[in-house]
């Protein structure tokens, strides 16, 4: 991919934006186990970091996901994971259905308000009993004159606590579970609507997050994103810009855990030489930098195909996979360096440790990127081709 003075000027903008409003502060909210999300998402919609690939009509700047890209690659630079996901949440997550298909009505409703900051969202697919087997969510909306009337619950809602709305995932119909879903737009002050308690998650623990339960909730079936019964296809579709962006968010923070152990590395010394001077040591972190240039390569390849209008699901879900094992490997290998010294939870490898954990499990977790890749090389596991 080739990168513009444009690339390169939003790069320095988030750099800016990251290490003047929200590094300063980040253990501060990760011990609050919040952010002021309203206050952080104004200033970066100020910059326009919230629309980046968003219509210009709806208040985006209507650049190519290449800038999102770059973008998301950035924000990886913030000191935790939680802030990152959070933002990742409004612009890749619960957004492009509904910039892409929605009405403009809809659009002017919750989008515009979405990229200026004024409206934090959240995406709501998972349940209970359907995280990885999205098809078997239970969540129904039923038509009552002109409006939907949704019973059920969603599980592990980033951002649920502080949202102003959802892009909720349910089924409208009996038909069969890739054809019964759709999208609804669903503000969250509806009647009806309550949250568990915060769940007090292993890391990520800036970001806020609780189950959410409707009971009754009233929407008019015009906060329908597209056409009913399209919803699963939808959200597939959706899932690509929310795997691109986790992707990519995961290069600067695995590249921080290589850095600050080198460095740790080069001081530490242990029968009377640096720790750096183990050949097995220095060898290993110089394999995992090229793993993380690797992941960065296929990153890019998969953007640039995508903003070529190709179906990026194979390559997307190749940098999801990868960016799990590698946030996996990288952090566990970086703590084992670090000794005593990594196992201390102010460590900043060990919150990566606990943060990047959740890369192989959330927005499909590792095997089911696998099952993507198999299914798109031609066979199932466990099926015969
Ligand atoms: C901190 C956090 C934030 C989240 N935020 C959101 C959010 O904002 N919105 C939202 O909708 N969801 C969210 N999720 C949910 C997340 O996407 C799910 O947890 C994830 O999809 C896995 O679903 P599950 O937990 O039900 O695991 P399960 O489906 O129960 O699977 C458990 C494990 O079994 C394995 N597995 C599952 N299926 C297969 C298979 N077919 N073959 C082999 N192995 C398999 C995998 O290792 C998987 O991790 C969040 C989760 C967490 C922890």
């Amino acid at each position: 991919m080739i990168f513009t003075q444009e690339h390169e000027a939003l790069r320095r903008s988030v750099r800016q934006f990251v290490e003047r409003d929200i590094n300063p502060h980040v253990d501060e909210w990760e011990n609050a186990g919040r952010f002021p999300i309203h206050e952080i998402f104004r200033k970066a919609a100020g910059l326009g970091l919230l629309g980046i690939s968003k219509p210009e009509s709806f208040g985006g700047l209507g650049l190519d996901y290449s800038y999102s890209i770059v973008a998301a690659e950035e924000f990886g630079s913030i000191q935790c994971g939680g802030i990152p996901m959070s933002i990742g949440v409004q612009t890749d997550m619960c957004t492009p259905a509904l910039a892409r298909f929605g009405s403009d009505e809809l659009r002017e409703q919750f989008l515009r308000p979405a990229i200026r900051g004024e409206q934090v969202g959240c995406i709501g697919v998972s349940e209970v009993g359907a995280g990885s087997d999205v098809a078997g969510l239970k969540t129904r909306a039923r038509k009552d004159g002109a409006d939907y009337v949704i019973d059920g619950s969603k599980m592990w809602i980033t951002n649920s606590p502080c949202a102003d709305f959802m892009c909720l995932l349910a089924n409208t119909s009996d038909d069969q579970p890739h054809l019964n879903k759709s999208l609804i737009m669903v503000p969250m002050d509806s009647p009806g609507i309550s949250l568990g308690p915060h769940l007090d998650k292993l890391g990520m623990r800036s970001s806020e997050t609780a189950q959410v339960f409707f009971d009754n909730v009233r929407v008019p079936q015009r906060n329908r994103i597209g056409q009913e019964g399209a919803g699963f296809m939808m959200q597939m579709l959706q899932f690509q810009e929310e795997r691109l962006f986790g992707a990519a968010n995961m290069l600067r923070g695995l590249e921080s855990c290589i850095d600050s152990t080198l460095a740790y590395c080069k001081e530490r010394r242990t029968f009377g030489a640096p720790l750096i001077d183990n050949q097995v040591i220095h060898f290993r972190l110089a394999e995992l930098s090229t793993e993380i240039e690797s992941l960065r390569a296929l990153v890019y390849q998969a953007t640039e195909q995508y903003i070529n209008g190709q179906d990026v699901t194979r390559l997307a879900s190749m940098a999801k996979l990868k960016a799990g094992r590698l946030g996996r490997e990288v952090s566990d290998s970086c703590l084992q360096y670090w000794g005593g010294m990594g196992f201390m939870w102010d460590n900043p490898v060990a919150r990566a440790y606990r943060d990047m954990r959740l890369v192989s499990i959330g927005g499909g977790a590792d095997e089911i990127m696998l099952g993507i890749i198999c299914k798109l090389m031609g066979s199932l596991p466990g099926k015969k081709p």
